[in-house]
């Protein structure tokens, strides 16, 4: 079997290492990656800061003609690369060609914002001087990235990165290396030069944590858990480094008495349901008003019932497997948490068998769940959801706000006056008003608020805000 490397000052490199095993089919090895070490990660940390001069300097058509090349590249492969993603990480089919899609859309708008790059010119307060606004690339970025979106996700972040003017360390999640090769040696081809960008596959606590205590990481951008988002904060404030953390969620979404049923129903399944319910962005807290709560149980119960869980690969699936037996036990504990504390389960809960042989868990409802339940506080990060019933929709507001977290919010309403006042009042960094609070556009900003996020928006223009430092220039002519 081929062995994929790490690619370090331009050269594929490594010896030890991994499975990368499908969660649908365990027997499957979807290929042998290399395990990093903290030698390959300083390697690779000496080679970034290495080719920053020269790459912080480039030409601006430079960088647009390589990010446009990536980008075409991954759109006309799409099919192949969203059949790897779905084989290493468990969503449907369709979906991974959709991220895949989108991890393509990521590079060309960055291609274009490579073009795009300016600054301001302003007087001076003082006569005859000139004020000149400009943001220079930080340096090396250390980018360490989740499990769950294997494709999008290193795309959202190395594209601006490179975009800017910065060079970058990759260390992909363990369970997913696969999208993360396969970008790297598309963009590596496309004509970067050597150093700009290194890729070390290999475990957090050794290659992530060695990008941490490196002195010559000037930025680290992370999306993954609380905890490990907590590490990188110490660790970077210790360096004096810029950091950037997208961590947990537990979002709401509101079902209003007046809401269209069919759209409130579709809305919840997928924001609750869809990728097993492994975004960050899914809603796990559907909170109810009484009018409308029976009604809206059936039909979403019944709409379950429709839903296929299956071998991601298999036409047909809706929801496939679990990453892996980790997060299966975090999910089956949280279930028999909500029984102890006494939510009803209205369906699912149980584990199923299949085919082939994987991780598969049946979408599973809670309802009669109070805010206060740990599985309506604690991001389970599975096919969990629970039902809160309230009063009105002042109850629901300030049930939506009480979470630790502050992603993302919806609200399913036919209100106006509702939907406009949910919009100002939710603390939450995205709000969506009849629609899942999953699936968000590519030229946007993402981000959150309270315990999800830390630092400024990823995506869109915004992602300058990170991976560049403003500049104040001041000429006396
Ligand atoms: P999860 O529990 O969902 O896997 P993690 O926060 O552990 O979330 O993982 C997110 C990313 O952080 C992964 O790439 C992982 O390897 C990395 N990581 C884990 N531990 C550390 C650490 N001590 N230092 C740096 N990165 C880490």
């Amino acid at each position: 079997m081929t062995i994929y490397k790490n690619l370090i000052a331009g050269e594929w490199v490594g010896s030890d290492v991994t499975k990368n095993i499908n969660p649908s089919d365990t027997n499957e090895v979807v290929g042998l990656y290399a395990d990093g070490t903290t030698e390959d990660t300083k390697n690779a940390i000496a080679a970034a800061k290495a080719a920053f001069p020269a790459w912080s300097r480039s030409g601006i058509w430079e960088r647009h003609v390589i990010l446009k090349k990536a980008g075409d590249e991954i759109m006309a492969r799409k099919d192949e690369l969203g059949a790897l993603l779905a084989r290493e990480e468990g969503k449907t089919l369709p979906e991974a060609i959709g991220e895949t899609i989108r991890a393509s859309q990521i590079f060309e708008f960055f291609a274009g914002e490579a073009l795009r790059l300016a600054g301001e010119v302003i007087p001076s307060v003082r006569p005859n001087i000139g004020v000149e606004i400009t943001r220079d690339p930080l340096g090396v970025i250390g980018i360490i990235t989740p499990w769950n979106f294997p494709i999008a996700i290193p795309a959202w972040k190395i594209a601006p990165a490179l975009c800017y003017g910065n060079t970058v360390v990759f260390k992909p999640a363990e369970l997913v290396p696969a999208c993360s090769w396969a970008i790297v040696d598309i963009l590596h081809r496309a004509g970067l030069p050597k150093g700009v960008l290194n890729l070390v596959m290999g475990k957090g606590s050794v290659v992530g944590q060695a990008m941490l205590d490196s002195p010559d990481v000037t930025g680290i951008t992370f999306t993954g858990s609380t905890g490990t988002g907590r590490r990188v904060a110490a660790a970077s404030i210790e360096h004096n480094r810029k950091f950037q953390l997208e961590m947990g969620g537990k979002n709401p979404m509101v079902v209003l008495d007046d809401a269209d049923l069919t759209v409130a129903v579709e809305a919840a399944a997928n924001s609750g349901f869809f990728s097993t319910g492994q975004r960050c962005t899914a809603s796990s807290r559907l909170i109810v008003t009484e009018g409308i709560h029976d009604k809206f149980v059936a039909a979403l119960t019944e709409k379950l019932q429709t839903l296929v869980v299956d071998n991601a690969m298999k036409p047909g699936t809706h929801i496939g497997p679990v990453v892996d037996e980790r997060q299966l036990k975090t999910d089956t504990d949280y279930i028999e948490i909500g029984r102890k504390e006494g939510a009803k389960l209205a369906f699912g809960g149980e584990l199923i068998n299949r085919e082939t042989p994987g991780f598969y868990l049946q979408p599973t409802l809670f309802t009669e769940a109070t805010n206060q339940m740990r599985i309506s506080r604690e991001e389970i990060f599975g096919p969990v959801v629970s039902v809160i019933r309230v009063k009105d929709y002042e109850e629901a507001l300030s049930v939506a706000n009480d979470t630790p977290f502050g992603l993302s919010a919806g609200i399913a309403t036919t209100s106006l006056k509702h939907a406009t006042h949910f919009k100002r009042n939710s603390e939450a960094g995205m709000v969506m008003v009849n629609l899942p609070t999953a699936g968000v556009d590519f030229h946007v900003p993402f981000g959150g608020r309270k315990g999800s996020s830390y630092g400024p928006r990823e995506q869109g223009k915004y992602a300058a805000e990170f991976y560049t430092s403003v500049k104040t220039a001041y000429t006396l002519a």
